[in-house]
């Protein structure tokens, strides 16, 4: 007996001091190298280019989920106006309308065989809800600047990428820059409802050239506040992947007839059913999504974190579980499942004859839409229940953290927020970049404005602004990464 207690004694001891030296020595204090391009200072006129920035969003570019709706006219104004605002870009690089709508401009490098790169964000926005307009401190579509704001629909998401992007580029020619090279932009008209008219057609575009990229850099990422609970300064979250999507529309069928002489179940008795087994099995926790987010800033984090996160061989049932425990973080580390939409009989006392549901899923990058569909259909185990996929798409590859360009981004960042830390992360929303892995295994998001949870409020909400210094530092950010991007 002696010998036993002594043994599990023994075990005990060496479990715990393996676990406190990993916790001690897991998480190596690693940060990148802050990068500024050589002739990082920028000789900016900042009046100038905040008033360029708060005229672009006076032009409701806006996306409606009813296509008919589309203002060809807006669109149409807009590329007017940046034509008459950047003229060096226009002057300087060739311009090209995808679909209509959708810009892409490419800059010549002074050595073609070295892939380009692509810059992207879109020239949409979303629309304003008309019984929010009054509760707006400055109308959505008036560009005002005042209080050292510029306020506006499209002032966050995402008319500052455009616009930020061509005064970067547009500063750097008036310098007389020559990159090696070439340079693309490429902006959407359709971001906010999918992406199908403009990006997809802007890839294909490029496809159909059989252009590659060294890198391509979206919107999707930014300069965070609060995101991790356990971080206090600012982090700064490059988007190497994102989620999927698919809504999944369940059917039941029956033969109907009034409600006096009902069956046992009606249809919608049979689809309820389905909803509450599909909802009661959520999807397994995995933590592969998270862990390069953890590993590039878990050394920040509070001992007893380190010593969990560092002690995943044993410890991570207990992650998983208190991860769970919060809406925001469970999405980070499993496929959603939530139940949006559902139909049934148009008149109380009449049987369903066709009873319809639909389950959305945000799926985790290593699932596909094709498993989440089979799983579902398995859960419900019930052939009375169709379910069929509507508007699918896979969850993106995950982009390398060693390539040429994520230095040169994260490198950016640091440079100009010496404060903040950089992680990689996967986006849980969708952006236009799912499109480009096709062309280029270096899919990128980040742009550089600080993001808190007022702000996300504001992100398609009411009082969208931006602070005219975080304007300022996504021109800067351009510029700098511009012109590393641009080098051999
Ligand atoms: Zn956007």
């Amino acid at each position: 007996m002696k010998k036993v207690i002594l043994f599990a004694v023994a075990v005990v001891a060496v479990t715990g001091s393996v676990m406190i030296y990993r916790a001690a020595t897991h998480f190596a204090a690693s940060q990148p190298e802050p990068v500024m391009h050589r002739d990082g200072t920028i000789a900016l006129d900042e009046d100038a280019a905040v008033q360029r920035f708060a005229r672009a969003l006076t032009f409701p570019t806006v996306s409606h989920d009813d296509r008919s709706r589309f203002d060809a006219e807006a669109f149409r104004a807009f590329h007017a106006y940046l034509q008459s605002a950047f003229p060096l870009v226009h002057e300087q690089a060739s311009r090209t309308v995808v679909n209509g709508y959708s810009l892409v401009y490419r800059l010549e490098g002074s050595d073609p065989s070295l892939p380009p790169v692509l810059f992207m964000s879109h020239m949409d926005v979303v629309p304003v809800e008309e019984n929010t307009r009054e509760e707006w401190t400055h109308p959505p579509f008036a560009g005002v600047v005042e209080d050292g704001n510029v306020w506006g629909r499209g002032s966050l998401d995402d008319k500052i990428g455009v616009i930020a992007l061509l005064e970067a580029m547009e500063r750097r020619l008036a310098e007389g820059w020559r990159p090696q090279r070439p340079i693309y932009l490429a902006f959407g008209h359709d971001e906010e409802v999918g992406g199908m008219e403009g990006a997809q057609r802007v890839a294909e575009y490029f496809a159909n050239q059989g252009v590659r990229f060294d890198f391509v850099l979206d919107e999707g990422g930014a300069l965070t506040q609060g995101l991790l609970q356990d971080i206090g300064q600012p982090l700064a979250v490059i988007g190497i992947s994102e989620k999927g999507y698919v809504n999944l529309v369940l059917t039941v069928n029956a033969p109907g007839g009034h409600s006096s002489q009902p069956p046992a179940q009606t249809a919608l008795g049979i689809l309820a059913r389905a909803i509450v087994k599909v909802e009661e099995s959520p999807f397994p926790a995995r933590l592969d999504n998270l862990l390069p987010t953890l590993e590039a800033v878990g050394f920040a984090m509070p001992f007893s974190k380190r010593l969990a996160l560092s002690n995943l061989w044993l410890l991570s049932p207990l992650v998983e579980r208190s991860l769970l425990a919060d809406k925001d973080a469970a999405a980070g580390i499993r496929t959603t499942t939530a139940a949006t939409m559902a139909s049934g009989s148009p008149k109380s006392n009449i049987l369903p004859t066709r009873a319809t549901a639909v389950v959305n899923f945000r799926i985790l990058p290593g699932e596909t839409v094709e498993s989440v569909q089979q799983r579902v259909v398995d859960l419900i185990g019930d052939e009375r229940v169709g379910v069929r996929a509507e508007y699918g798409i896979d969850p993106s590859p995950v982009s390398p953290t060693d390539s040429r360009g994520y230095r040169i981004v994260a490198g950016s960042i640091r440079a100009l927020a010496p404060d903040a830390l950089v992680a990689p992360y996967m986006v849980r929303g969708g952006t236009d970049a799912r499109y480009f892995y096709e062309l280029s295994p270096n899919v990128y998001r980040f742009l550089a404005v600080r993001i808190d949870a007022d702000t996300m409020r504001q992100v398609h909400g009411i009082d969208e602004h931006v602070a005219i210094d975080d304007y300022l530092m996504a021109v800067r950010y351009y510029y700098s990464v511009m012109g590393q991007a641009a080098e051999p």
